[in-house]
């Protein structure tokens, strides 16, 4: 970071040394007119220049030829370089049209070659000097009809004689708010006059060329990905600008093209102004949208679309009056702009200050411009104004600084996002190849988990079954309970009578049981029911005999497929068994041991018939044991 701080600052500084060194090697020396009169004899041209500067004769309403002089008056002196309108403010009207003549002698003390560089004058000049006419620009005269405005600075080339030389200037405005001779006009030796001049050109075709070439390659940019409006913004912008070079300065293209019509020149530089600043607006509305309101945009175009047309259908001298109007609009924004810009610095962008510092010198070089070029300034500004600003042109400088360090930010943006997308890609393709581990994983970790799912199952179906069995099962005892022989018994019955097969019930309770409880207490009855039931149990061979406790000392058992024969074997077998586990009871009315009375049926079931028939039958079969003196087994059909 560090680093590229100082890569950019000797970038910018480079190339402020570069446009600035063009212009300021030679010295220039402090003579100035006095009373039309400027003594060059101390000047040494070989190393010093001088602008001729200061009081000029100046003749108003009068088109001078020198061998006219004599029969002219002089109106006064007047300050040079400055407009003429305040000099004739009191006279005529506001507007500084009109024509006049500027008469200036030098006094040197050699013959020597010498140049003069003449800047733009407003709007049309003819100069002689010693009564030479040696150059012009436009066409002089006294209507706005006859003469022909023309801007372009020239360079003409002369012998000062030994003692007075004489310059002659004429000069005629009808196109302009503020005519006169604005810029200071330069004498010295050819060559630093030529140097001066090439220089300047140089100047303006690097800032031309450089302003092209960034613009173009913005639209390229933006041709090629339309999404990014900021691109196209700043293309047109600095295009926009780029054309303005030409036309304001050394005004090169009117250089190449000397015919080319004053007015649509003066059009088209104002119009490049006029749309920029809607441009530059939508720019950064287009780079920083969360900063900037969109009114703003809204605004600026129309001041500018109205701006626009006032200049495409009226002339310079119409449109040119309200221009101060529009460079004061211009000059609000760019603060408006740097005020917006070091919100969003402090705020977090660190591109913004790159923006901010073009953003200031674009300010201090347009203000430059309107300064020094503003009737209003050149007439009552303080003169502190007029030495600050003291340069003309200088805002296309500030343009190509302010495009420049955009096109950075822009360039560091693109740069960005492309690293952005290089990291994304990478990501990417690591993932794809990282792609069949990962659905390896992922598929194992599916089947880990399907197969723990699967356990769950498992658990939760043995949790189910325990809880069945408990729900079906006497804790006492470990044998079926009621409910479950409800159950089995619904079935069997239901299976017997389709398959025509018989179906035997055995019916056990345990002899003068409530004496045992009485005698034993009734941990020893709970153990004792419990012996039998587990008895019983072993008792039955088949697996699909059921045997359930029915209530407190009753128990049931079920036989399906069962004759009345091998019912009554089982219920023998039963009862045998139960008396020979030898269990103490000696209260028993029966036996000394505890005993058993069986009630037997069997039966193939009928749709007459219910499976609570059967079990009353065989109830009866055990009332009928009990009542014929217990221990033994009864059959009843
Ligand atoms: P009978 O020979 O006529 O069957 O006489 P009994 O005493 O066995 O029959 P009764 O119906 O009069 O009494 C049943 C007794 O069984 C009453 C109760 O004390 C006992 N009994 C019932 N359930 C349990 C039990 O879960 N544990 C114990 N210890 N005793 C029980
Ligand atoms: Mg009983
Ligand atoms: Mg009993």
């Amino acid at each position: 970071m560090y680093n590229r701080k100082i890569i950019l600052i000797s970038i910018i500084l480079i190339l402020i040394i570069f446009l600035s060194g063009c212009s300021s090697s030679l010295l220039i020396s402090e003579h100035k007119a006095k009373n039309g009169t400027i003594d060059l004899t101390q000047v040494q041209f070989d190393n010093e220049l001088v602008q001729l500067d200061g009081e000029w004769e100046f003749y108003w309403k009068q088109l001078i030829e020198p061998n006219e002089l004599k029969k002219s008056f002089m109106t006064g002196y007047i300050d040079i370089p400055n407009t003429w309108n305040q000099f004739i403010e009191s006279r005529e009207s506001k507007k500084g049209y009109g024509y006049a003549t500027y008469r200036l002698i030098f006094i040197s003390d050699e013959n020597r070659r010498l140049a003069l560089k003449i800047p733009r004058v407003r709007t049309a000049y003819k100069l002689w000097i010693n009564g030479e006419l040696i150059t012009s620009s436009g066409k002089v005269d006294r209507t706005r009809t006859s003469m022909v405005p023309q801007y372009i600075p020239k360079i003409a080339f002369l012998e000062s004689q030994y003692g007075t030389n004489e310059i002659l200037i004429q000069v005629s405005n009808f196109h302009q708010r503020s005519g006169g001779i604005l810029e200071g006009i330069k004498l010295g030796s050819e060559e630093q006059i030529l140097s001066l001049r090439y220089n300047a050109i140089a100047r303006e075709i690097f800032v031309f060329g450089s302003l092209m070439f960034i613009g173009t390659y913005h639209l390229a940019l933006f041709l090629f990905r339309k999404k990014d409006k900021s691109r196209l913004y700043f293309g047109l912008f600095c295009i926009l600008i780029g054309i303005r070079t030409l036309l304001v300065g050394e005004c090169f293209f009117i250089y190449l093209f000397p015919e080319f019509n004053w007015e649509i020149a003066h059009k088209i530089q104002t119009l490049t102004f006029y749309l920029g600043v809607p441009l530059m607006l939508k720019f950064f509305i287009c780079i920083f949208p969360e900063y900037f309101h969109k009114w703003l945009i809204i605004l600026a175009t129309f001041i500018g679309a109205t701006f626009g047309i006032l200049v495409l259908f009226t002339q310079a001298r119409i449109f040119s009056s309200v221009n101060y109007l529009y460079q004061i609009w211009t000059i609000v924004a760019i603060i408006y702009v740097l005020f917006i810009l070091t919100r969003i610095s402090i705020h977090k962008d660190k591109d913004s200050w790159i923006i901010i510092i073009g953003a200031l010198v674009l300010l201090f070089t347009s203000l430059n411009d309107i300064i020094f070029l503003s009737p209003w300034i050149n007439d009552n500004g303080p003169s502190i104004l007029k030495n600050i600003f003291k340069t003309p042109n200088l805002s296309s400088f500030g343009q190509l600084i302010f495009a420049f360090l955009n096109s950075l930010v822009l360039a560091r943006r693109f740069s960005n996002s492309l690293r952005q997308e290089e990291i994304m890609t990478k990501k990417l393709t690591d993932m794809n190849i990282h792609l069949d581990d990962l659905v390896l994983k992922r598929t194992k970790n599916l089947e880990i988990s399907a197969k723990k799912i699967e356990q769950q199952k498992l658990e939760l179906e043995r949790v189910n079954n325990y809880l069945e069995y408990l729900a079906l099962n006497d804790s006492l005892t470990g044998v079926w309970n009621r409910r479950k022989y409800d159950e089995i018994m619904k079935i069997e019955w239901n299976k017997s009578l389709e398959d025509k097969t018989p179906i035997a019930l055995i019916l056990i309770d345990i002899d003068d049981f409530k004496l045992f409880n009485d005698t034993y207490g009734h941990m020893a009855g709970d153990q004792c029911l419990a012996k039998i039931g587990e008895t019983l149990k072993s008792s039955l061979s088949r697996s699909t005999d059921i045997l359930a406790r029915y209530g407190g000392e009753e128990f049931v058992v079920l036989l399906s497929d069962t004759s009345e024969e091998d019912a009554m074997k089982t219920a023998n077998k039963l009862r045998n068994n139960i008396l020979e586990l030898n269990i103490h009871h000696r209260a028993s009315s029966v036996n000394n041991f505890v005993t058993v009375s069986i009630g037997v049926t069997s039966v193939v079931p009928k749709d007459n018939l219910s499976y609570r028939d059967i079990f009353l039958t065989v109830d009866k079969a055990l009332y009928q044991a009990k009542a014929e003196g217990k221990n033994q087994v009864k059959f009843r059909k």
